[in-house]
């Protein structure tokens, strides 16, 4: 069955993004640092404060963590957002992520620095189609990606991200629930293996992480025989296989400080090698390859949409107060419930863990 993952609107989409950042002028490390300054004076007057996920600019996670915000996934960006008193938000990163920080923050206002910064999984699960896919499965139990809309999340049972993903639908599939899954049909596939679920699953794909090449991956791994592979399941099931570690984004920082490994070679966004090369400095980072020998690649490691997060746009956004995230409080109600779940679950899975209840 085919499921309308809207593949041209994704298409011109990224089309628009690239176009968009290649216009971006680079600074001087003079015009930079005034840069930085105005910013940082702009954040204390405006009341806000910074969160920037682990893909977008190290000048922009570098500047988050010096004025007390915060540099994270897209979960814990929002967490910190509801815990910190600042009135306003900034988001870095993408739009659902904007979504996610207002859904558990309403009384906040949520700015991101671009309103064209989307994802390729949010865009092929618009709620139409996504309701319609529900509909069918009336039996299933609905785990969605936290890389969904508000309204999506809003028609879920479930909110997971991909630290947590395995542990919830293991969870579901032992109390006998039946599961549909949507929008990345790789981490639904990695989800099904490792729990033997009965799932059924949407065909989104992250157009950075889908792009990795098994076949180029093991040439390169036999040029570092003592490179240690680290995988964001997002990644086609081929890629997966031949990792040592497959996790979140926080699982991959934290291996490259716990493996011995000299060398890591990171299929994920690579912008996370910055927080990488800060945490594990005296070791090397090559990125996974998108393309065979003589291949092309369009995203090639790095997400289009969290590129467009900029120093630049930081300033104007936090100048004018633009590109609010605003919610319908009905959507908004609802998707804090799928959402909650998840994070009452890792409360008390975490807890368990450390021999807590
Ligand atoms: S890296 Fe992939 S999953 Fe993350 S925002 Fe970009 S398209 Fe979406």
């Amino acid at each position: 069955m085919t499921y309308n993952i809207n593949e041209k609107l994704i298409w011109m989409s990224t089309q628009n993004a690239l176009a968009a950042n290649a216009k971006q002028q680079p600074l001087s490390d003079w015009e930079q640092a005034k840069l930085v300054k105005r910013i940082k004076s702009l954040l204390l007057q405006k009341d806000a404060v910074l969160v920037a996920h682990y893909y977008v600019d190290g000048a922009l996670q570098d500047l988050a963590e010096q004025t007390g915000g915060f540099v994270g996934d897209s979960l814990e960006m929002a967490r910190f957002g509801k815990l910190h008193p600042a009135k306003t938000l900034i988001v870095a990163g993408v739009k659902f992520m904007g979504e996610t920080a207002k859904i558990l923050s309403p009384e906040k206002r949520v700015l991101i620095l671009d309103n064209q910064a989307e994802c390729s999984l949010d865009l092929s699960a618009p709620i139409e189609a996504f309701s319609a896919f529900c509909d069918q499965h009336p039996d299933r139990t609905a785990v969605v990606y936290a890389n969904t809309s508000a309204a999506v999340k809003a028609r879920a049972d479930w909110v997971v991200t991909s630290s947590i993903a395995v542990d919830v639908v293991n969870h579901l599939k032992n109390q006998g629930e039946k599961i549909l899954w949507a929008p990345d049909k790789h981490l639904g596939h990695y989800i099904q293996q490792q729990t033997g679920a009965d799932m059924v699953l949407w065909d989104g794909t992250c157009i950075v992480h889908d792009a990795f090449k098994a076949t180029a991956l093991a040439t390169l791994k036999e040029q570092y025989p003592d490179a240690a592979v680290l995988v964001h399941p997002e990644s086609p099931a081929d890629v997966i296989a031949m990792a040592d570690v497959v996790g979140s984004t926080s699982k991959l920082i934290q291996a490259t400080q716990t493996l011995p490994n000299p060398v890591f070679i990171v299929a994920t966004d690579n912008g996370i090698l910055h927080k990488m090369k800060q945490v594990t400095p005296n070791k090397t980072f090559i990125e996974a390859p998108t393309a065979g020998a003589g291949g092309t690649c369009e995203s090639c490691a790095h997400c289009p949409w969290m590129a467009m997060s900029t120093l630049q746009k930081l300033q104007q956004v936090l100048q004018n107060q633009d590109n609010e995230i605003v919610l319908d409080e009905a959507v908004r109600n609802k998707a804090l419930i799928a959402t909650e779940r998840m994070m009452q679950f890792r409360e008390r899975h975490v807890n368990k863990k450390h021999g807590v209840m």
